[in-house]
């Protein structure tokens, strides 16, 4: 198994990424972003709860989204590997996420982390509110949504650096550029199946 945590800020570009990565290394994608807007848009009890925290751009309880997760690993135990974008968002999130992964005898192999300026990351989630939909893509939570980022996600590149596990990406070149250069970084660890 192949298991890789796409970091970086809101905007950065994990979405598109991710997509490219699952495609071309037959991967599994799990997007606690996505999961939870499922969630809401089902209006399951989890959804209902988890809403109120991100039309304020803030963090979800680290409960509710870890328990998440683990249900979504065990729905493909036979996965060559996961891609976890937007998770873990939090130190106590990255510990349980190892938790988890040793109990299947596996592991986070590498972290790869998207570099974005941040003026560039407003303009493109500004951008994306335009057509998304997304009720979080305001100016006003954008500026909330960075500010959880530095004080609570920043610390998880720290963990994962502690464990020598990060690599910093620059992630303001084209899509096709930044895909490449994220290629180089896993092609050490899995070949393409495409
Ligand atoms: P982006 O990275 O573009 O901000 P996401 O789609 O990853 O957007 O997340 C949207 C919102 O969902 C976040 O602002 C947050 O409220 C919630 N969320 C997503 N993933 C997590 C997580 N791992 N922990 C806590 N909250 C989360």
């Amino acid at each position: 198994m192949f298991n890789l945590v796409l970091f970086g800020p809101p905007g950065s570009g994990k979405g598109t990424q991710s997509e490219n990565i699952v495609n071309t290394y037959n991967l599994q994608h799990i997007s606690t972003g996505d999961l939870l807007r499922d969630e809401v848009s089902r209006h399951t009890p989890l959804g209902t709860e988890a809403k109120k925290y991100m039309d304020q751009g803030l963090l979800v309880p680290d409960e509710v989204v870890i328990g998440m997760i683990s249900g979504k690993i065990d729905d493909t135990p036979d996965a060559r590997g996961f891609v976890f974008d937007g998770f873990p968002r939090t130190r106590p999130q990255a510990e349980a996420l190892d938790k988890l992964l040793e109990f299947k005898q596996t592991q986070i192999h590498l972290v790869l982390a998207l570099d974005v300026p941040e003026p560039e990351l407003v303009k493109r989630l500004l951008g994306r509110g335009a057509t998304s939909g997304r009720s979080d893509d305001n100016e006003e939570i954008i500026a909330k949504r960075i500010k959880e980022y530095h004080s609570k996600t920043q610390p998880v590149a720290d963990y994962y650096n502690e464990h020598g596990k990060l690599e910093n990406i620059v992630g303001d070149h084209s899509i096709p550029d930044t895909f490449k250069t994220l290629t180089k970084h896993i092609n050490k660890y899995l070949l393409p199946v495409t």
